[in-house]
């Protein structure tokens, strides 16, 4: 059988379990209604080791492989806030690889191991009103001023944007070059001229933070600068796997803490005198749930094992193979996870439409895993190319 959890990986899950149990699910409504959750919560999930599990040591994680990412994605949503849950995915899995990947030690010093401390709150800063599936189409720019670059222009989206001390940013630096012309930037956001000019209100995901980011002369220094000039776009494509890998595996959790929660509902909610559960339409309902969830979730385990072997194992890039996986898994876990989750609120008929019943919220929330982090249209676009179709 493939197992690939030690000893360590289920004692983390437990600790994850915990923290997502003792810490977000009993505040998880109303932060919901708040719209907002308290930034001391990176601190606590990073004290327990949450935020650092699968970075090496040297650069204050743990030293995990990419199995102990996945526990704490899979345990995270236990706290029934995808709000909540996609924030902390932000700072661990989206917006630091790349700095573990690329960062000097002044970097990873300054940016990396605070954020996986919980000292500092990361975001990642790609989208912009006029360019989001088509990245190489961002405007933003840094011009070359001695020892600084200065940024101009506008992000959008931005989880985690209204809180965040730093942004690790994509940004044009050769305006004519495509995306042979993109760099990244690790951005403080006290730096003058970095504006949140506004907090986006969103159909889902409402613990969470989303805003708009204007940049006007902001003056950036040059040793901010991930990695080499012009090479962005070729570290963001490594950087979207992990974004991607981990959004698929959440989503996937969520699903299936959904479809007992909605069992257990049905056995004691009654139509026509026996239990929801016990009329064996829904059973099939139910049973074609559990088996594409099954089947979704040993697809996933073959993208992690590919992500694993490539960045932990060999410890360099991530292969076209592995790529072309976890793009496929992207588009899997979308679709499934949408139509688990309309099922399961149809299953609760009324009460599933109010939101007294946790269903309603994780209905609107997945609707987010077909659109976030690179849409289910866009990954078919890219695989189209990389299958040779
Ligand atoms: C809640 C939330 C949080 C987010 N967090 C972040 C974040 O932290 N950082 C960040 O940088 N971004 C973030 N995003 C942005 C997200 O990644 C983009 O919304 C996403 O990539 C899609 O881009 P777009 O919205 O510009 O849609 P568009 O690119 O305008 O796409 C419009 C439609 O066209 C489809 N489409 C795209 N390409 C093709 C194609 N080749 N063929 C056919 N159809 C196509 C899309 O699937 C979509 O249906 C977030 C978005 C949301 C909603």
């Amino acid at each position: 059988m493939f197992q690939p959890y030690t000893e360590e990986h289920d004692q983390f899950r437990r600790t994850v379990r915990q923290f997502a149990e003792k810490e977000i699910a009993p505040f998880a409504d109303e932060w919901e209604h708040a719209k907002d959750f308290p930034s001391a919560l990176f601190k606590k999930a990073g004290e327990l080791g949450i935020l650092g599990a699968h970075y090496p040591e040297a650069v204050g994680g743990s030293g995990g492989d990419y199995w102990f990412s996945v526990a704490k994605a899979q345990e995270l949503p236990r706290g029934r806030s995808a709000g909540v849950t996609m924030a902390l995915l932000v700072q661990t899995d989206m917006a630091t690889p790349v700095i573990a990947d690329l960062g000097t030690p002044e970097q990873v010093a300054e940016f990396l191991r605070p954020a996986l401390a919980g000292d500092k709150i990361a975001a990642i800063g790609v989208s912009e009103p006029g360019a989001g599936s088509d990245v190489a189409g961002i405007t933003t720019w840094a011009r070359r001023d001695g020892d600084d670059y200065v940024l101009n222009g506008q992000k959008t989206f931005i989880t985690n944007g209204t809180r965040a001390d730093f942004v690790t940013m994509l940004v044009k630096t050769n305006p004519d070059g495509g995306a042979h012309g993109c760099s990244f930037f690790l951005v403080p956001t006290k730096l003058p001229g970095f504006r949140v000019s506004r907090k986006l209100e969103k159909v889902g995901n409402h613990a969470s933070d989303t805003a708009e980011l204007f940049l006007e002369d902001v003056r950036v220094p040059a040793r901010y600068r991930l990695g080499e000039e012009g090479m962005g776009f070729m570290y963001l494509m490594q950087n979207f796997q992990a974004e991607r890998l981990i959004g698929g595996v959440s989503g996937l959790a969520g699903a299936r803490y959904a479809v007992e929660y909605s069992r257990r509902y049905g056995e004691d909610r009654k139509v026509f005198g026996k239990p929801l559960i016990k009329r064996e339409l829904w059973q099939h309902r139910f049973v074609d749930m559990y088996t594409k969830i099954e089947m979704a979730e040993a697809f996933m385990e073959k993208c992690v094992s590919h992500y694993n072997h490539d960045k932990y194992v060999t410890q360099g890039n991530v292969s076209m193979e592995t790529v072309k996986l976890i793009s496929m898994l992207k588009i899997v876990a979308g679709e499934l996870v949408s139509s688990v989750m309309d099922t399961c609120l149809q299953f609760h008929g009324g009460w599933g439409y109010v939101e007294e019943y946790p269903i309603a919220r994780a209905w609107r929330d997945s609707r987010l895993l077909r659109i976030g982090g690179g849409s289910s249209e866009t990954m078919s676009y890219y695989l189209a190319k990389l299958m040779g179709l």
